[in-house]
């Protein structure tokens, strides 16, 4: 049996009585930036999240950037993150003249420990801290593989510190905590709509959600050269649209969203029941204050490289998010942090594989990818 990693194709087969005149329409209308289609998506997108604005971007790590320049929380400010995910979380700080650092994970559900928050906080804020060093001025958590982090601690370590909390909901379009939906906790929630995301678009495409109206109606101005009226400029901006044709297609799938994240969610309740049987699997662990949607579906196992190859031999696809912390990558060597900093990411980093995970996945294709496990483990 073959099994992707993600079917983007299956997903198409039920959208496309929908989505072809949508584009038809577009291209006789000659509507390709902005317009109608871009605003209904911001509403809608805005309802579902239970946020007041969304201001549609050209990528999640626009989003990011756009936030932090909006926000003032630019040049010499430090953000603190996460080193397991995706280096758009890095990039976009960066680029927006600002340093990442880094805590460490929890174990369980492999989000950023508030402990580890807490403890970088105290440190850093001691009064003989270095007066060079630049100043926190915000966190960043990632909700990783689908499900939110730890947000009612980060919140309130954040108040403790005055730092503004940004949210990388970049994987967890949907998913909750304590009934609260991400991206809805700090200053603004980041969203990317890259093809393979729960909600993705035939293309690039971000967004960001907010209750500060303020903060929505400069990220508009920043995503369009910083114009509030065509040719006259406030600012320098950037060319960070969201195109007409994925505002449509994202409304289209918008509508779907839920129908598909319960399905993402029975998939790994049956993935969970399954594989918890298996010695040896490690399972990430759903907090019970946390709903996740399941982006991703990530086990941990001591020979990772082992049982992705022999999955591979039966067909099955899988994935590595992430093989290496970023603290390790070349692009951050002169951050000057070897190995044994994170000692958890690392740890994780090693083990982690992702299965296959979309709507539209079966049960006996569960099954296969679950058999193909338990025998790679009676062998070794
Ligand atoms: C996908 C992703 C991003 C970046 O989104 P793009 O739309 O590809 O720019 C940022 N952070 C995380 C955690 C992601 O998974």
């Amino acid at each position: 049996m073959q099994i992707p990693f993600l079917d983007l194709k299956a997903q198409y087969r039920q959208i496309e009585a929908e989505v072809m005149p949508m584009v038809v329409d577009a291209m006789q209308n000659g509507q390709f930036i902005g317009g109608p289609q871009v605003e209904s998506f911001e509403k809608e997108f805005a309802e579902f999240c239970g946020a007041d604005c969304c201001v549609g971007v050209n990528s999640g790590t626009d989003a990011l950037r756009f936030v932090f320049l909006a926000a003032g929380i630019g040049g010499g400010a430090e953000i603190v993150t996460v080193p397991n995910t995706f280096i758009a979380t890095t990039e976009a700080v960066s680029q927006a003249g600002a340093t990442p650092v880094f805590v460490d994970i929890d174990p369980l559900t492999c989000n950023m420990d508030p402990n580890k928050l807490e403890d970088y906080l105290k440190k850093s804020f001691k009064p003989q801290a270095s007066s060079l060093k630049p100043r926190v001025k915000a966190v960043l958590p990632v909700h990783l593989y689908g499900q939110t982090a730890a947000m009612e601690p980060i919140l309130e370590i954040a108040r403790k510190f005055d730092l503004a909390v940004v949210e990388d909901a970049c994987q967890a379009h949907g998913a909750s905590y304590k009934g609260k939906k991400a991206g809805t906790f700090g200053i603004a929630g980041c969203f990317s709509f890259y093809p393979g995301k729960n909600l993705g678009a035939f293309g690039e495409g971000g967004a960001v959600v907010t209750r500060d109206r303020n903060l929505a109606d400069k990220i508009r101005m920043i995503r369009d050269h910083g114009q509030s009226r065509k040719y006259f400029h406030d600012m320098e901006g950037y060319n960070g649209r969201l195109d007409s044709i994925q505002a449509g297609v994202l409304r289209i799938k918008l509508k779907r969203l839920r129908e598909w994240n319960e399905a993402r969610r029975a998939h790994a309740k049956y993935y969970d029941k399954l594989l918890s049987k298996i010695p040896g699997i490690t399972l990430t662990t759903e907090a019970p204050e946390a709903v996740s949607v399941y982006h991703l579906y990530v086990i941990q196992a001591e020979d990772r490289d082992g049982l992705q190859k022999f999955l591979s031999a039966k067909g099955i696809s899988t994935g590595l998010h992430y093989p290496m912390p970023l603290h390790l990558q070349k692009a951050y060597a002169h951050m000057g942090l070897a190995g044994g900093s994170f000692p958890v990411a690392e740890k994780v980093a090693g083990r982690l594989l992702s299965l296959p995970m979309y709507p539209e996945l079966t049960n006996e294709q569960i099954e296969y990818v679950v058999d193909a496990i338990r025998e790679f483990v009676e062998k070794a």
